[in-house]
């Protein structure tokens, strides 16, 4: 049940290639380090990207292409398991050179022109808790422990 008390784990701290996908960077770098649960947080810039809105009527999600050069003014996002693997859940804010920001939810399609990223990791008592499984209210991958 939910608030539940997760202790400390380690924290990584890293740079991303120049070229890759964002989403699929940052999922590596989870699955390869082995953090299962954990807070995510990256700045840096992206040469273009894809971002999602979830359309809470037809619970689907559209998605919406930047072509474009913009900084990454905030990823922030969280890591679990889903079935069985590290997977990230993230959200992002994107500058435009006219200052004008976008954002949605990181979509794999976003590539890495810089990126710094900071990984905390929680150890839960439970890691069932935080194990996505599908919701049939909003038809999607959430933690079950409401
Ligand atoms: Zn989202």
């Amino acid at each position: 049940m939910f608030p539940e008390t997760v202790s400390r784990g380690r924290n990584l701290i890293g740079r991303l290639k120049k070229g890759d996908d964002l989403l699929v960077s940052l999922t590596r770098v989870c699955i390869e380090g082995n953090l299962r649960l954990g807070k995510l947080q990256a700045i840096g810039a992206i040469s273009k990207a894809k971002v999602g809105f979830y359309l809470q009527d037809k619970k689907e999600y559209v998605e919406l292409d930047f072509d474009q050069n913009m900084e990454i003014i905030a990823l922030q996002g969280n890591v679990s398991l889903k079935g069985g693997l590290p997977f990230i859940h993230a959200h992002v804010a994107l500058m435009g050179s006219d200052g004008r920001v976008i954002g949605g939810h990181l979509m794999e399609g976003t590539e890495i022109f810089a990126c710094e990223y900071i990984l905390n990791e929680y150890i839960p008592d439970n890691e069932e808790n935080f194990s996505r499984a599908l919701d049939d209210e909003t038809n999607l991958f959430l933690w079950p422990g409401v």
